[in-house]
């Protein structure tokens, strides 16, 4: 059995947090690929060392005295190994990378090299194989994750190593410089390492105990979700849930691996196993409850919509005419609503309205701001009677005025719209009725 497992930024923050991550590894010997990031926040007010990369290059790129921001990165590696008491020096790793600053190798070098350096120590600390993420991690000549390319060399590559530490974030262009993933892309290369070497799990360590039920800013300690599938996830994630970068999730569903979101804190927790599918019920009705404020209800009124083909499609295109995208779209038998993020439509407000009149020429129209949408997320809820109703009935025991309803045909989720000042009331209105008295 092979296990690949990745841990975040603040689980590598200091000494001591590596130290737990050794322990972890080393519980486990089925553990046999680590992917590190780079060290994270030790504290609320610390910086992460890969910002402190980024404004060191700046420095680099304006033609700036860079060397005391770089020192301070340096001070930051070598707590880590003197508290660790390793043998082992970055000296020549900093006076190259001095060096390609100067040169001006960008930012996506810059940044690389907070994994790049973390994996070294890691594989130090471990006497685990280093493998530098540029040799087997490849983009295209666009810039795109080239997943044969990578598949191909990497597999081969793990194949001969018993153990191994590859570094998360980046690899290399086709040219041999390195390109970065977006940020919180360890959790990418987690992935692809994970389908590479056929893991028969893909562990994803980070500082909580997996996904939980609501949001820990509204709902007091809400509950874990122990089994969610990757379509709820996405559901959830969507709106504002997310402990796992998005693009994360496609090398391991396509191999069908599960990904176990575990907590290097409470290593005895066992987590959020995220799966293809399952036949385990979820604790709850609802696998989860999520939303976003910041939304515009743009109400189309035409007598006789209905009969109208092509309507619909008219009244769509202003909106994409104008680069607006849209979020639900409710409609009733000579009306439709439009949702759009409030902060992508303002500036914009005026030209969808009129293009909305030149394609469609509706009979009346109407603007309302300051709306928020909320999903209730559960596989469990087709099969069950009354979910609706319970929500219903408890935002209005709660005296929340709902004002649109969407249920997605595959019936994972019900959206919700309310006004923004309501979001919370409702989010805890939702998560009450069936987390705490699950009536
Ligand atoms: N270190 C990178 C970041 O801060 C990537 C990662 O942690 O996943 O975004």
């Amino acid at each position: 059995m092979v296990k690949v497992v990745k841990f975040g930024g603040s689980s590598l923050a200091s000494a001591e947090q590596f130290a737990k991550v050794g322990d972890i590894i080393r519980a486990d010997k089925s553990r046999k690929y680590v992917v590190p990031s780079a060290p994270g926040k030790r504290n609320s007010k610390d910086t992460k060392v890969t910002d402190m990369l980024y404004e060191c290059y700046a420095l680099a790129e304006a033609d700036k005295d860079f060397r005391v921001q770089l020192m301070k990165i340096k001070d930051r590696y070598d707590s880590i190994i003197n508290g660790l008491k390793l043998n082992v020096s970055l000296e020549e790793e900093f006076k190259t990378i001095s060096a390609k600053f100067k040169e001006k190798a960008g930012a996506d070098y810059a940044a690389s090299r907070g994994e790049y350096l973390n994996g070294i120590i890691m594989a130090n600390y471990l006497g685990y194989e280093f493998v530098d993420a540029a040799e087997v991690i490849f983009f295209d000549e666009h810039g795109v994750f080239d997943a044969d390319k990578t598949q191909k060399v990497l597999s081969k590559r793990l194949e001969n190593l018993e153990t191994a530490v590859v570094p998360g974030f980046y690899g290399s262009n086709p040219d041999g410089s390195i390109r970065t993933f977006s940020r919180g892309g360890s959790d990418i290369t987690g992935s692809i390492v994970a389908k590479a070497c056929k893991a028969s799990i893909y562990e994803n360590w980070t500082d909580v105990s997996g996904c939980l039920v609501a949001d820990p800013r509204i709902i007091d300690n809400p509950k874990p979700i122990k089994v969610i599938t990757y379509r709820e996830l996405r559901e959830l994630s969507y709106m504002g849930a997310s402990v796992l970068h998005e693009d994360a999730v496609f090398p391991v569903r396509k191999a069908g691996i599960p990904i176990n979101i575990r907590n290097t804190n409470d290593p005895e927790a066992e987590g959020t196993m995220i799966v293809d599918s399952t036949c385990q019920k979820a604790d709850y009705t609802i696998t989860g409850v999520a939303g976003k404020k910041g939304f515009v209800a743009v109400s189309i009124e035409k007598d006789q919509m209905n009969n109208e083909v092509g309507f619909c499609r008219k009244a769509l295109q202003a909106f994409e005419e104008n680069g607006i995208s849209i979020e639900h779209m409710p409609s009733g038998i000579d009306t439709m609503t439009v949702f759009v993020h409030q902060a992508e439509f303002e500036g914009k407000e005026q030209q969808v309205m009129s293009s909305l009149r030149r394609l469609a020429n509706p009979d009346f129209t109407e603007l309302e701001a300051d709306l928020a949408l909320i999903a209730v997320v559960g596989r469990g809820m087709k099969s069950q009677r009354g979910t609706a109703g319970r929500i219903f009935s408890a935002l209005a025991h709660a005296e929340i005025n709902v004002r649109m309803i969407d249920q997605g045909s595959s019936e994972l989720n019900i959206i919700i719209g309310v006004s923004n000042d309501d979001f919370e009331k409702a989010i805890k209105a939702i998560y009450d009725i069936f987390v705490v008295t699950r009536l």
